[in-house]
């Protein structure tokens, strides 16, 4: 029997449990339940071919108690209001829990990026920020890359932004987006981010249990940015690949896959598929990888009822949004598999995002070694706080993640009070 459900359910459901374990507020609870914004807009495109089409792009701003909206743009076919809505409330969570002055929002068009060119691309791009127009801004709503995109489709949504301000203005517009390029006002380090924070907040994680990343073995769903960086970053600390897969299949080698070499197979074919030095895997031989460690790094909902009882990891560190459905992770707790959750494990990316816009508004350039230190630090301490919210609640990590960011929000509410 399947256990998916549409994806807002599902973050409600997180929600419910950790509002009722913390005893949440039923005011702040019902302000937190649904959007404060949601924008829907269908804008018109023209194709390569010279035919015109609709495209539905989404902006769900979720919560600003703490700061400007904060989320991904994701160029998807799935995407829809409910995923939208569930990313945005994530990232409400994620900012609050990693301390950052920001809130949550989520944004989409619903397409499959790859049955377009670049001009096409572009096109998409450009006219979407024109239709989200000043739902946006630099102290108001700031989007960064989320799956199907990355730094060149940020420089064009920048740019756009930029053309709709008087000249002598536009500087000050350069941070209404973040994950940039280098070249146009993006931050060193944030290409890596949330790997590379996944990987601060294992570390943190394997001390206080006394795993040792040495000598262990893991293997990652979904080979794009977050997975294949965290691969890379895991290799480099001592861990060893035994299977990856993204949209074109599954692989793995008992004898260990080179995650360098894979990212480079990756960037030149487009996909894990054909990698020579691994056989390719099917479902219950991927999820059933016997390492240590699982990081599912692609989209929701992946490790489900269906799924779960393949795997025989000690840990699931999660790098996507929302991979785990909650009858799943209930299954994989009994079992004694920790589940670190999304919105500590893959805060990374954020972290950096809120680095660059710090960075904008101050006219500065960190080199990377500042960057990481400074994102070591809050992935650490955020990590420490989980650690010891479970204690002290005496529940899972999902939920002591939760009750601490929804702690945080909480108490921002209270002093604020409720207009007029
Ligand atoms: P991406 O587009 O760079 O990579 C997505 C990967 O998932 C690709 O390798 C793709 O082939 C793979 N994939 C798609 N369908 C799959 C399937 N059915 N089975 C296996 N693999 C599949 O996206 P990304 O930015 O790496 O995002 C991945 C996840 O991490 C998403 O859940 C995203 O919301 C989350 N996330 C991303 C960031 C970020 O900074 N990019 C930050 C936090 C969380």
């Amino acid at each position: 029997m399947s256990d998916r459900m549409n994806l807002f359910e599902m973050a409600t459901a997180q929600f419910k449990k950790a509002a009722a374990a913390m005893k949440l507020d039923p005011h702040v609870y019902a302000v937190l339940s649904e959007p404060q914004n949601e924008i829907v807009v269908n804008f018109p495109v023209t194709l390569d071919d010279g035919s015109i089409k609709v495209f539905r792009g989404y902006r769900i701003q979720h919560n600003n108690t703490n700061g400007p909206y904060k989320g991904g743009i994701r160029f998807h076919q799935s995407v829809d209001l409910a995923e939208v809505k569930a990313l945005a409330q994530w990232m409400t969570w994620k900012s609050a829990l990693m301390g950052i002055p920001m809130g949550g929002a989520k944004g989409g068009v619903t397409l499959n990026p790859r049955e377009y060119s670049e001009g096409e691309l572009r096109r998409i791009t450009r006219r979407f920020t024109y239709a989200l127009g000043n739902n946006i801004g630099p102290e108001y709503d700031i989007p960064a890359p989320d799956v199907g995109t990355g730094p060149r489709e940020m420089v064009w949504m920048m740019d756009t932004y930029m053309t709709m301000y008087n000249a002598s203005d536009r500087n000050a517009t350069r941070g209404v987006v973040t994950g940039k390029s280098i070249l146009s006002g993006g931050s060193l380090g944030r290409d890596k981010a949330t790997g590379q924070g996944l990987v601060f907040c294992f570390e943190v994680w394997a001390k206080h249990v006394g795993f040792k990343i040495p000598g262990s073995t893991f293997f990652v769903q979904g080979y794009g940015n977050v997975g294949s960086w965290a691969a890379r970053i895991m290799q480099d600390g001592g861990s060893r690949m035994l299977a990856a897969s993204d949209h074109t299949g599954a692989i793995g080698n008992d004898d260990g896959i080179d995650a360098h070499d894979l990212a480079k197979h990756v960037a030149k074919t487009g996909g894990v598929k054909g990698y020579a030095k691994a056989k390719a895997l099917d479902d219950p031989a991927f999820y059933g990888t016997k390492a240590d460690i699982f990081i599912p790094a692609a989209l929701e909902c992946t490790i489900n009822v269906e799924t779960e009882k393949y795997i025989k990891a000690k840990f699931v560190v999660e790098g996507a949004n929302g991979p785990t459905t909650p009858d799943a992770e209930k299954n994989m707790m009994d079992r004694g598999i920790t589940v670190i959750p999304d919105i500590l494990a893959n805060s990374g990316g954020v972290t950096v995002s809120y680095f660059e816009w710090v960075q904008n508004k101050i006219s500065e350039v960190w080199d990377l070694e500042r960057v990481d230190a400074e994102l070591k630090k809050m992935m650490t301490r955020s990590t420490e706080h989980v650690i010891e919210e479970m204690k002290t609640r005496n529940v899972d990590p999902r939920t002591a993640a939760m009750t601490l960011a929804l702690s945080r929000i909480e108490a921002a509410h209270r002093e604020r009070g409720i207009f007029p």
